[in-house]
Formats: structure tokens, C-alpha cells, sequence
């Protein structure tokens, strides 16, 4: 046993391996102990290995997933050693000491669960893919729960970001990959190459072309055949359900990076956690897969008008039309996950539960068409929505008649197909039934023949039917001529089997052993036959989740008195009565009222400063503003009163260091790795928000860096920004930057003490209110006393030698410096530049390749 164990570890070496034994999943060695430790389960010892005990633990089959999810939740993954055949087949084969042969049926990894138990309803579960090839880089993802498989092309520089947005459970890449870090597991380079990958799709859609699905690269290929491969390996074969690959470009969505969307809080809180996030705070939907396109579409936010606005038409419907968003709203609520009970079923782990909910989602999304179709002025969205909903008549049809209404998720005791449905069925269900009738009958014979009154015919694993009597009136029974065997005497009670009994018995458990074999081949039947539909109903699920979604961000919108946002050509942000949602919802938790402001950003304002004291609403201010640009391209209503905006290519968004100091990196260099990306590839369309950088170091660098930046994003960037600082040094840059205009939080001291308005106004900060905000902050009294007089004593000196920003008016011109130092060439690259590669042959190309290596 332990040479088949070390074979099987040896084939699933990254990988915990669950050893099929009887009723039990038993763990050996060290991933015993691993286990052990996590799951809080005994750590026992058995038999030895050459001179040590083997460390082992165990977990119940029937209860395994449970412990799954907890390995696969601290990081573990996990291969599943059962049996493949039977302890009969197994002596059939090699005799009475032969070993059942076992081998991994399975790996289970984060990124490839479909199992209801493990998985979050509300938000997707991706595997990623790395694939690169011909300098190019691709991202594939699958969320084989749903089917869902997306391929993205971008370029190495964005895989990062276009990772961060679909947050995968798991992503995987060549151990050659240059991205390597990006993963969580490398796998064979053979993986990953491209000719290979573009012949596993073929075969995988049994397509002779690929040109359908859109145009992928080489490097598409590369990540799409990687993706499968790896997918292929933890399910030993038994591909999951993928559904052809949704092909698109970076530039198809609003490009934000990780860092972005981390301090925006879009999909998860700083925290990690959903609650807190921009997601939760919208989020209205009332199905399981609402709630994940609704992640999605945050995620990625759209770079098309067209698209925006036709989601946003069929928001606007749902929004004027009250009555009809209920009656949606409560048609999806009593609707089950069909997008992953058909996951389930395509991944060979459906059940008959999974059936009845595919025929009552494919029945309510039929009911939900029919009462679409019937509306007046029906948006085009929902003109291609409706449809979807509807043909599978069939289908349904089918399911109503074949299962019972509640079918079990467990196949294994039967009595899940319908009365009626098959009449040979129905006949040994009756037999069965007839049989336990006629041994009830028989109870009441024995009893009176026999005399005893308690005599009882009952049923046991290990005996089957057999009579019992108590112990006191057996001997009746044990007599040789009485008709009844004896079987099993147990303190108080003996068992006897009879020949009629007997009889009885055998049609009883045969009938109810054809019946399971017959709703088996029926079980089979059916998933066969909803399986071939599969595309279509994986439509019908997206249908029913853009109608959550939209219907959702419908009721959000009438709740809060949200605007529909108007999209324009030119590079505009004109916000009236702004609100960051968040901010407000926990606001309104306490009690206070959230106060809305302005943005107006334009050619000839596009960059705002902002002052104000600590405390006074500059980040919510910012933050918002970012926030209604992300809702307003995943074509939802906005948090505003009125909003104009011109489509966002790239959002940023960066927070001084200090406000990230818990987390422990060297803040002050990430924050300026973060500025520097800005820096290079912030667009005119681009939207930036910048609070308070430069704070992580010295007053006089910090300072120097932020004007400096400032004075970057105007001239070259170009793009629109709001940055918040504290150093009001900073204002006088509105002399020399002409679309930079000055803004602040407003404060108030009043009796001493401060008012924080929270109302952003024209105009730079009077003064900085720190010692203020320090009292209003509980610093004691004689601290804050002491600070003043300090505080006195700098005024003083600044007043005499000009303070901080002394001599600053003197700098040239940010365009002047720019001029002053071209930018160095690079030989290599001119060289590089000027070739005409097709002219040249391969003796001339070797030729070159010296020259420039020369060059280096
Ligand atoms: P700053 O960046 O200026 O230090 P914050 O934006 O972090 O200030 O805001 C501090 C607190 O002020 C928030 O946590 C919130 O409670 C409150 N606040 C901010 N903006 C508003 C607003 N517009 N209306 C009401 N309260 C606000």
C-alpha cells in the first residue's frame, strides 16, 4: 500500500494528497501533518517506514468538501487518490490479498471549483493564464463554474493590471515565463506554446478554424492552450464546461492598475473584504450571477459610447418604470443559479438538485421573456435581451415531466424522476411497494400464528428483512419444525429469517435495485440532453444576470436620487452635487448628512488644487469623483445631481505614503514607483486623482516633488486631475500653470472651535488649521498650547527670510527645462529604428547583430 501511496504522491508532488480508504480520505507524512495543523484534526501514527511510525490524519468522505474548502482556503491544493475499482474487482484480479487500485481522479485548486459549498455566489472564480509569445502578452481567464472564458491581449506591461481586475483565485504561467512573479503556479513550458495551444482549442470547440471567436494572437493562443492544459491536469481529463473564448483588446475597457483599484476600494475595502467597497455599496442585484457581472462590469469599466449607452438606456427604463423594475426584480429573486448548476452538471459532479434547477430557472427566464416581450418601447438592449430568455421549451418541458419537484442533491438512494414518466419504472416501483405491503401483511399473520404479540419484521443492513421477537417468547420460534431460521440472538431480542419472508425480500430489493439502475440511465439521459444546449443556456444566464444588473443599478439610483450621466466628445468632467457613495452609506449609519459638491474640470481648468485642512473631505472629495467616473462607463447612474463627462481612457489614483504605512513596504519608494506610472502613461483622456503626494519624506523634498509633479501633469500630460496637499506652498503654481485653478475644503473656527465643512469652494485655504484639527483630535491642552507658541516662533522666521517656498517664483518654467535637456539618444535605438529588416539578408542581419551588440 505504502508503494502505491508514494507512486500517487509522487505524480501530485505540489499537492496534498487525499488517499482513498473505506469511508475515509486518509493524509500521510507530511501533508498529515500539514493537515492536522489546519483543519484541527488528530494527528495519529501507523504501521512504520523504516524505522519511523508514519504520521497520518483522516477525513470522512461524505463530509470531505467541508475540509476542502478550509485546505483550499489556506492556500493548499489538493489531489484526490480514490478508488477505481471494486475490493471484487480487485480479488477478481489478483487474488484475495490484491490492493484496490487507486489513481487522482482529481486536483483541486482555488482557481478550478465548481462546487456550490466552496465557492462565493456572488463574485466569480477565476483561473488565470500567462501566455506570451512573439513579444507579445495575453491574459486568459476561465471561470469554469459558469463556463465563462475571456482572452485578453495586452502587453506585458499591462498583464499586471488586467490581472488585478479579474482578481483570479489562482493564475498560472510558464516556468519560462518573464511574468512569473505574477503567478501563483508555473507550469511545463510545452504548456504554453502557442501552435499547440491553438490545436487544443480546436479540438476542445471541434472547430476546424478559430477565426469565429475573434482574432487571437500568438500569444492569445499561448495563454488560451496554457489555460486549457492546465485545466485538462486537474480534472485528469474530464475537461470542465468552457464556453468559446470572448476575445477583446486592453483598450476595450478603462485601463485602471492594481494600485488603483486598491485605493478606490472598487471590488474590495483596503481590508480585503467585499463590505466597504464601491461594489457593495451599489450593489443591488438579486441573483448570485447579477452580483458577479456586477463585480465585472465595476472591473471594467467601458471605452465605448455606444455600448455605454445602450446599457444605460435599459437602466434608464428600469428607473422611470417602477412597477416593471419590481416585477423583474421579483421574478429573478425566485430564480436558482442556472449559469453554475449547468457548470456543475458539464463538470461531471450534477446532480438531480441541478437538473430541477435548470428546469425552474429555464422556466421563470421563459416566463420573464414573454412579459418583456409583450412592453412598449423596449430599449435595444432589451430587444436583444428578451429573446434570450426564451426557447427551450423543450427542455423544460421535459425536466417538468421527468423529475420530481424537489429533486435530491443526492443520487444515490433514487426517487427523483416522476410518477409517470416511465412506465417500467412506475411497475417496479410497484413491485417494490406491493412487496413492503405484502410484508406488513405477513408481520400480522406471524403474529398470529405464532402468538406473540410483539413480533416485528424489520430491516438492517447486514440482515435485510428478518423477524424479531423478544428473548423470552424465542423458543416458540426455535423449534426445528417451526418454519422459522434462527439468525442473530442479541441481548433481549432474537432474529429469525422465513422462507415467504425470504421470498419478499428478494423481489422487494430487487425492484428497488432495478429501479435506482433505471433512474441512474434517466439521470444520464437528461443531463445529456440539457448539456447539449449548453451555449444556449449559458446565454440565457448572462440574459438574466444583464437584466439583474441593470435593474439593480436601476433601484440604487431611485433610492439615492442618482443622475443618468451624459456622455460627450471632449475631454470634460462636470459633476454638480457629487457624492461618494461609501462615504455617504456610513455617514447616514451614524446619522449625518453626506455634503454634496462640484467638480467642474475643463480645457482651461483641467487640474485642480486642492488645500484644506486634515480631516476636511479632500480624499472623499477626490475619490468621488474618480468613483462617478468608474459608474458612469460601466453604464450605471451616478451619485450626482447632474454629470457631463467625457470618456475616461486611464484612471489613477495615488495616496501619499503615510496613509499606507501599515502595510509595512518601503511606502515612500512605492509611492513614487506609483507617481512615476502617472507620469508615463496618464493621456489627454486620462482622469488622475493625487492626494497628498509627496508626504512620505522630508518637508523640502516632498515639496520639490510635488510641484514638480504638478507642473508635469499640466504640461504634458494633459490629462484631467484633482491633487489634494497640505503644503499650500503649492498655490502659487496657479501663476504659472494657466488650466490649474485652486480649491479648498472650507473650515471655520468658531468659539475656538473648528467646524469642518466639508465644502469644497474656489479659491486656496486661508490657513492650515492644523493645530486645530490637533486639538478637535484630543492632543492635551498643554501640548496644543506649547505647539502654538513653537508654531509662532517658525511664523516669525518665515516672515523674515520668506518662509518655504522662498525664491520658488524665481524657477523657470517647467517647458523652459524641458527644452534645456533634450532628451538623451539612445545609439542602439536610432540604429534599431532605421532598419528595414525584410531588405536584408541573413549574412547582413548576422553583420548588424554584431554591430549592435557592439553598440550595448
Ligand atoms: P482629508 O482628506 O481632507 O483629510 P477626508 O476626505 O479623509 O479628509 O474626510 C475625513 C472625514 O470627513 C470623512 O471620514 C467623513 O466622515 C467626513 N467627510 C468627508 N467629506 C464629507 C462630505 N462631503 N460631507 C460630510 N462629511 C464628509
Amino acid at each position: 500500500m505504502m508503494a502505491q501511496y508514494l507512486a500517487l504522491k509522487e505524480e501530485a508532488e505540489d499537492c496534498l494528497l487525499f488517499y482513498r480508504m473505506g469511508d475515509f480520505f486518509e493524509l500521510f507524512f507530511d501533508d498529515a501533518k500539514i493537515a492536522s495543523a489546519c483543519l484541527d484534526i488528530a494527528l495519529t501514527a501507523r504501521g512504520s517506514h523504516g524505522d519511523d511510525k508514519v504520521p497520518m490524519c483522516g477525513v470522512p468522505a461524505h463530509s470531505a468538501t467541508g475540509y476542502l474548502a478550509r485546505l483550499i482556503k489556506a492556500g493548499h491544493r489538493v489531489a484526490i487518490a480514490d478508488q477505481v475499482e471494486t475490493p471484487e474487482e480487485a480479488k477478481k484480479r489478483g487474488g484475495s490479498k490484491a490492493l484496490v487500485a487507486r489513481a487522482i481522479v482529481r486536483v483541486v485548486t482555488a482557481g478550478t471549483l465548481t462546487e456550490e459549498a466552496l465557492l462565493d455566489s456572488r463574485s466569480a472564480n477565476w483561473c488565470a493564464a500567462i501566455g506570451e509569445a512573439g513579444g507579445e502578452t495575453a491574459i486568459a481567464c476561465a471561470d469554469i463554474s459558469t463556463g465563462r472564458f475571456e482572452v485578453i491581449e495586452c502587453g506585458a506591461d499591462r498583464a499586471g493590471a488586467e490581472l488585478a481586475r479579474f482578481a483570479p483565485a489562482e493564475t498560472i504561467a510558464s516556468e519560462a515565463s518573464e511574468l512569473a512573479d505574477l503567478a501563483t503556479a508555473l507550469r511545463p513550458k510545452g504548456d504554453f506554446d502557442s501552435a499547440r495551444g491553438e490545436a487544443r482549442l480546436k479540438s476542445l470547440f471541434g472547430v476546424a478554424t478559430l477565426d469565429g471567436f475573434g482574432s487571437l494572437s500568438r500569444a492569445g493562443l499561448a495563454a488560451a492552450g496554457g489555460l486549457v492544459a492546465y485545466l485538462d491536469h486537474t480534472a485528469k481529463g474530464a475537461l470542465p464546461f468552457l464556453r468559446p473564448p470572448h476575445v477583446t483588446r486592453t483598450d476595450a475597457a478603462m485601463a485602471i492598475d492594481a494600485a488603483t483599484r486598491e485605493s478606490l476600494e472598487l471590488t474590495v475595502s483596503q481590508s480585503g473584504a467585499r463590505k466597504g467597497s464601491l461594489l457593495d455599496a451599489v450593489d443591488r442585484t438579486v441573483t448570485g450571477a447579477g452580483a458577479r457581472l456586477l463585480g465585472a462590469d465595476i472591473s471594467a469599466p467601458l471605452m465605448d459610447r455606444a455600448s455605454i449607452e445602450a446599457r444605460l438606456d435599459l437602466v434608464q427604463r428600469f428607473h422611470d418604470d417602477a412597477g416593471l423594475r419590481d416585477m423583474v426584480r421579483s421574478a429573478l429573486r425566485a430564480m436558482p443559479d442556472i449559469g453554475r448548476a449547468l457548470g456543475r452538471l458539464a463538470a461531471g459532479r450534477g446532480s438531480p438538485r441541478d437538473l430541477g434547477q435548470l428546469r425552474d430557472g429555464l422556466d421563470g427566464a421563459w416566463r420573464l421573456g414573454e412579459k418583456l416581450s409583450e412592453l412598449a418601447d423596449r430599449p435595444p438592449l432589451l430587444d436583444a435581451l428578451a429573446p434570450q430568455l426564451r426557447g427551450h421549451g423543450e427542455l423544460i418541458d421535459l425536466l417538468q415531466r421527468a423529475l420530481v419537484p424537489d429533486p435530491p442533491v443526492d443520487a444515490d438512494k433514487g426517487g427523483y424522476i416522476a410518477e409517470g414518466y416511465d412506465a417500467a419504472l412506475d411497475d417496479l416501483r410497484d413491485t417494490g411497494a406491493g412487496g413492503r405491503r405484502a410484508i406488513a401483511k405477513l408481520e400480522a399473520e406471524y403474529r398470529a400464528s405464532t402468538g406473540i404479540a410483539n413480533l416485528k419484521i424489520k430491516h438492517n443492513g447486514v440482515l435485510g428483512y428478518h423477524i424479531e421477537v423478544p428473548a423470552k417468547s424465542a423458543d416458540r420460534l426455535m423449534a426445528p419444525d417451526s418454519g422459522f431460521t434462527h439468525r442473530q440472538t442479541l441481548a433481549g431480542v432474537v432474529r429469525f429469517n422465513a422462507p415467504e419472508l425470504h421470498d419478499l425480500a428478494i423481489k422487494v430489493t430487487q425492484a428497488g435495485a432495478h429501479a435506482l439502475t433505471a433512474e441512474a440511465a434517466h439521470l444520464e439521459d437528461l443531463t445529456g440532453t440539457a448539456l447539449d444546449r449548453r451555449e444556449p443556456i449559458a446565454a440565457t444566464a448572462d440574459a438574466l444576470a444583464r437584466l439583474d444588473v441593470s435593474a439593480a443599478l436601476a433601484e440604487r439610483a431611485a433610492e439615492g436620487g442618482w443622475a443618468r450621466p451624459a456622455l460627450v466628445d471632449h475631454a470634460c468632467f462636470e459633476i454638480e452635487g457629487g457624492r461618494h457613495p461609501v462615504v455617504e452609506a456610513a455617514l447616514a449609519r451614524a446619522g449625518e448628512r453626506f455634503v454634496a459638491n462640484d467638480c467642474t474640470l475643463s480645457e482651461d481648468s483641467r487640474l485642480w488644487l486642492v488645500t484644506g485642512p486634515n480631516m476636511g473631505g479632500k480624499s472623499t472629495f477626490l475619490r468621488q469623483n474618480a468613483l462617478i467616473a468608474v459608474l458612469a462607463q460601466a453604464g450605471g447612474y451616478v451619485p450626482a445631481t447632474r454629470a457631463t463627462l467625457g470618456l475616461v481612457d486611464r484612471l489613477f489614483s495615488r495616496v501619499g505614503a503615510s496613509d499606507n504605512l501599515a502595510r509595512g513596504r518601503s511606502t515612500f519608494m512605492v509611492e513614487m514607483v506609483e507617481t512615476a506610472a502617472i507620469l508615463a502613461q496618464a493621456t489627454p483622456r486620462s482622469f488622475v486623482i493625487l492626494d497628498e503626494v509627496g508626504r512620505g519624506t522630508s518637508t523640502y523634498d516632498g515639496l520639490a516633488i510635488a510641484w514638480a509633479v504638478v507642473e508635469a501633469i499640466h504640461e504634458e500630460n494633459r490629462c484631467r486631475c484633482l491633487f489634494a496637499t497640505h503644503y499650500h506652498e503649492l498655490t502659487r503654481l496657479a501663476e504659472r500653470c494657466d488650466a490649474l485653478t485652486l480649491h479648498h475644503v472650507r473650515a471655520r473656527e468658531w468659539k475656538g472651535d473648528l467646524v469642518l465643512l466639508h465644502e469644497v469652494s474656489e479659491g486656496p485655504a486661508d490657513r492650515s488649521y492644523g493645530l486645530a484639527v490637533a486639538r478637535l483630535a484630543g492632543l492635551p491642552p498643554i501640548t496644543i498650547k506649547r505647539a502654538r507658541a513653537v508654531l509662532d516662533k517658525l511664523e516669525a522666521g518665515r516672515e523674515k527670510t520668506g518662509g518655504l517656498a522662498a525664491g520658488l517664483d524665481d524657477l523657470p518654467l517647467f517647458a523652459a527645462m524641458a527644452e534645456e535637456e533634450p532628451e538623451a539618444t539612445d545609439p542602439l535605438r536610432t540604429e534599431l529604428e532605421a532598419l528595414d529588416i525584410d531588405a536584408l539578408s541573413p549574412r547582413e542581419a548576422l553583420e548588424i547583430l554584431y554591430k549592435l551588440k557592439g553598440l550595448a
